[in-house]
């Protein structure tokens, strides 16, 4: 928003996020004295003057640098609107980022991102497992695009990362270094440093070509795992989980450097995968509660943790803080994030017919995937969100039959346990 009310401090205090998300970047004096920012319901925007509409466009398609202190103009809905601005703004703030885009999906987000970066003869060297959505995009629709890709295996990259990258060489030039951590669901996780480290010795091999190190946050960010601090250059979002909170819209956003949001912003308006007005105002309302909902959750996720590591009916857990100490995933998880946040798999007693059991028979959790909602939610990742991974693939993964993928939300946790305790009697 124009002429934004952005202060970041205090007298000599740092404002902290959580406290800037009720009005960091919105002036009520240029909405009536409105003290939320409104709707901006509108695909246009009426300029001043003719030069006014010249000099927006000339910034907008970087035809010229900006003006001291000029910002960009509102031109068209597709291009910029008040309250995407604000919410951009604001979900810098968390990763004190210089500029963060918002998306109409945390796919959108991830794929605009990618076709910004990788050209033809490019290799993606990722992180496996990943979101399905982001391995169907680059291993069965980038190929098409001559964009070759190699995978290696969060938490034990220590062996498999190196190893990726010298097979990636071999195919090309690598421009995109993309993780995920934790991964999901095995919570598996990648050192972000290390990651920045062989990108800069890639560097010096590909003629100055750096490798962009690119972190899809979504699982413990933005409150407890800052991805840009930790190493990435990049991180992405799937804003539908955590950050918009209420399992109610679909949005995502990429957080990083102006120099590096630049390309994303143009292929975004390019390509239309901005987000809309009124989800950005949703979004906005769901930033003031982000910190104490995660934190609910994440307390209530470590009740839950606990109570199921003791239970007689479960074989195993993969939840964060029970990572072996002075292990090198254990130093990595102190390293890179503040708490083990609230989405975790066990594995039960049994296979596919006890998992059902257990998910048919809860009560207050609900059986669905998708996670970071208010609400908890339970779910089979073998046949279901993984359903469409190789079998041999998701054992070595550690996604068995008995997996369970647990999502915990904000309600009493004494509730929740409850609830769990009647659904594993059943088998
Ligand atoms: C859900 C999710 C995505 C995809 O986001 P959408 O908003 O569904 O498009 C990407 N990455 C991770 C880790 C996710 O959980």
């Amino acid at each position: 928003m124009k002429k934004a009310y952005r202060k970041k401090t205090l007298g000599d205090r740092v404002l902290k996020p959580e406290t800037q998300m009720m009005g960091y970047g919105y002036d009520p004096k240029l909405s009536e004295g409105s003290l939320k920012p409104p709707i901006f319901m509108t695909s246009t925007f009426v300029f001043d003057s003719a030069q006014d509409g010249k000099e927006f466009f000339e910034l907008a398609y970087g035809k010229r640098e900006a003006k001291p202190n000029e910002e960009s103009g509102l031109i068209y809905s597709r291009i910029n609107n008040p309250d995407l601005e604000v919410l951009e703004d604001r979900l810098a703030l968390w990763e004190n980022a210089d500029k963060a885009l918002t998306f109409s999906s945390g796919m959108s987000a991830i794929s605009t991102t990618l076709m910004a970066y990788l050209r033809p003869g490019d290799v993606i060297v990722y992180s496996a497992p990943i979101y399905g959505g982001s391995e169907y995009l680059i291993r069965n629709i980038l190929p098409e695009y001559g964009v070759q890709s190699v995978e290696f295996e969060s938490g034990f990259e220590e062996m498999t990362l190196a190893p990726a990258l010298e097979q990636a060489k071999s195919k090309g030039r690598i421009s995109v270094i993309y993780v995920e951590t934790p991964a999901n669901p095995t919570n598996g996780l990648v050192d972000l440093k290390e990651c920045q480290r062989l990108a800069d010795e890639i560097a010096l091999q590909q003629e100055g070509h750096r490798p962009l190190v690119i972190a899809d946050n979504t699982f413990l960010g933005p409150v407890w795992q800052k991805a840009l601090e930790c190493g990435a250059d990049i991180s992405v979002y799937s804003l539908t989980k955590y950050v918009a909170g209420h399992s109610d819209v679909v949005a995502g956003a990429v957080v990083g450097s102006a120099e590096l949001m630049g390309p994303v912003a143009g292929f975004r308006t390019i390509l239309g995968t901005m987000c809309d007005p009124h989800t950005g105002w949703l979004i906005m309302r769901s930033l003031e509660t982000l910190k104490i909902r995660m934190e609910r959750s994440a307390d209530n996720a470590r009740i839950i943790a606990n109570y199921l590591r003791n239970h007689p009916k479960v074989e195993s857990i993969n939840y964060l803080e029970f990572l072996p100490e002075e292990s090198l995933a254990r130093e990595i998880f102190e390293r890179q994030s503040e708490s083990a946040g609230s989405t975790f798999s066990f594995d039960i007693k049994g296979g596919e017919a006890e998992s059902f059991k257990v998910l048919d028979n809860l009560q207050i959790i609900k059986l669905a995937v998708s996670l970071g909602g208010t609400e908890s939610l339970m779910e089979h990742p073998f046949s279901m969100t993984h359903s469409d991974v190789d079998d041999d693939v998701k054992r070595r993964l550690g996604i068995r039959n008995a997996s369970l993928r647990l999502s915990v939300g904000i309600e009493n946790v004494d509730d929740l346990i409850a609830d769990i305790e009647q659904a594993l009697d059943h088998i």
